[in-house]
């Protein structure tokens, strides 16, 4: 036998690289703080984008990468909800990932595999070669208590959620109303419901839940998440694991580049994610609202996707130049005062920039975790998934985001926009979220202790001791 000695882990993170860049940040701190190595296997359905390719070839030693053939999906339409797609993408990789699966088992002592929330269908493989199986959960402990409470949900409730006249009460966290439940929910015939549904039920097969929340965050939901699941599945709180990354492109160093050149504090950094997209309309509106508004921007601007919200989640290979969409003679009259990037920007690098006051965001977990690292004030403009139902969050239980109002067509006005933009950067309300967010980021500041990021897997590996590298002391509180 050949194996290699030291403890691996084999992780699948579904497509999105808001799935992507926490479990790597994850596999960082195993390989820093303890000796494990780490083999990733990515399901795929074409070529890897432009940013993905960056940040996989900027892997430190000790994870390695391993593509899976591209799954088919000509046979899906285009208004296939991302949760269909995503676990689609699994399912029929399911074959490809087994016997990469299989090669890596034969050459490494894997002790754990490690999936993400749509990664459900390949537990069978763990229990197939008898390797522990774990849920890396890329959201909100609220959003956690949402799925594991969801199989009874949907057999208590037979109506749609957002019809219920009372809020719908999950336990361990606050009655949230149907209509901020995250979208899948929405739709009970949805075929993203059933596999919303489909995957909660799986999750208890796991052997532990990793989630990249902490305590201050959410409070009493985790504290209930932990008193309720204390054995199988096992909930361990690690967060915030954010973009730890430093690799920048042309583009990026051109935009920290003018950032350097503004007052402090005086930038509004605006991004919808990795995959978000806007209608042509919409972006009409959010321009004309920032010049309207008066204040420095920074622009992540993507092209129009007039159907979807996420248009750019799966593919964002578009050769189209999104500048292209700007209202006429916007990028001139703007000039010194705004900075506008086609499809990515070097977000965490952003956010942490002394130029950067405020953050306008769909309110994506990682972008959330990250604005909070950074001690960044938000407005929040959810577009998909459970953004809506991390937005609520954000507003009225932390009180670290101002709210847009979505007029009924959808679209959020250009005046809208400008006073909310306005409101932030100067106003006293705006004020009052900073003062809140700089609260979170001294919180956020405490160091976790290493064993921290060990301890989901004292079930599958018994010697500690000769792993970690450092604290023989935490060890020997396990
Ligand atoms: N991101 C980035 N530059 C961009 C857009 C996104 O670096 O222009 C990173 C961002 O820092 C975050 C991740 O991509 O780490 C997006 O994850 P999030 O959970 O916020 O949203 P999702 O992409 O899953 O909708």
């Amino acid at each position: 036998l050949t194996q290699s000695q030291n403890p691996h882990i084999i992780m699948l993170p579904t497509p999105g690289m808001g799935h992507l860049i926490p479990l790597v940040e994850f596999a960082k701190q195993l390989i820093l703080q303890h000796d494990f190595s780490i083999t990733l296997i990515l399901p795929t359905d074409g070529p890897i984008s432009k940013s993905q390719n960056t940040f996989l070839n900027a892997l430190p030693l000790g994870i390695n990468y391993l593509l899976l053939p591209p799954v088919n999906f000509d046979d899906l339409s285009d208004d296939v909800l991302m949760e269909t797609r995503i676990s689609l993408t699994i399912t029929r990789s399911l074959s490809s990932l087994r016997e990469v699966f299989k090669s890596v088992v034969e050459s490494h002592r894997v002790v754990a595999f490690v999936v993400d929330l749509f990664g459900t269908d390949a537990f069978d493989l763990a229990n197939e070669f008898n390797v522990s199986p774990y849920m890396f959960y890329t959201t909100t402990a609220t959003m956690l208590s949402i799925d594991l409470y969801f199989p009874e949900l949907d057999e208590t409730v037979s109506c749609e959620y957002k019809d219920l006249q009372e809020p719908v009460r999950i336990p361990g966290c606050r009655p949230i109303h149907g209509k901020d439940l995250p979208d899948p929910l929405h739709d009970r015939k949805d075929d993203a419901y059933k596999w919303v549904l489909h995957h909660t039920k799986m999750f208890k097969m796991a052997h532990g839940i990793i989630l990249n929340s902490f305590i201050d965050l959410e409070p009493e939901t985790i504290k209930y998440l932990q008193e309720a699941y204390n054995n199988k599945p096992k909930i361990y709180s690690i967060g915030p694991l954010t973009l730890m990354d430093k690799k920048i492109d042309d583009d990026g160093s051109r935009c920290l580049t003018w950032l350097d050149k503004q007052p402090r504090g005086s930038v509004i950094y605006i991004s919808f994610g990795s995959g978000g997209t806007l209608s042509h309309e919409q972006i009409i509106e959010l321009a004309i609202g920032l010049e309207m508004s008066g204040q420095r921007f920074l622009l992540v601007i993507r092209c129009p996707n007039e159907r979807i919200p996420n248009g750019t989640y799966f593919n964002n290979q578009n050769s189209t130049n999104p500048l292209d969409f700007l209202p006429i003679g916007f990028l001139e009259r703007t000039k010194g005062l705004g900075l506008v990037l086609p499809n990515w920007a070097p977000q965490v690098q952003v956010l942490s920039h002394v130029s950067v006051g405020g953050f306008l965001t769909h309110c994506g977990w990682n972008s959330i975790l990250e604005s909070v690292v950074c001690g960044v004030p938000l407005i929040a403009w959810p577009l998909f998934a459970e953004q809506r139902t991390n937005a609520v969050m954000l507003i009225e239980d932390l009180k670290v985001a101002l709210r847009l109002k979505i007029r009924d067509n959808g679209i959020v006005g250009r005046s809208e926009i400008s006073e909310v933009v306005k409101e932030l950067m100067e106003g006293e309300e705006g004020k009052e979220v900073c003062i809140r967010m700089k609260e979170l980021k001294d919180a956020a500041k405490k160091p976790h202790d290493p064993s921290t990021y060990l301890q989901p897997f004292t079930r599958g590996y018994q010697d500690f001791a000769k792993i970690s590298k450092k604290s023989p002391l935490a060890m020997e509180a396990l």
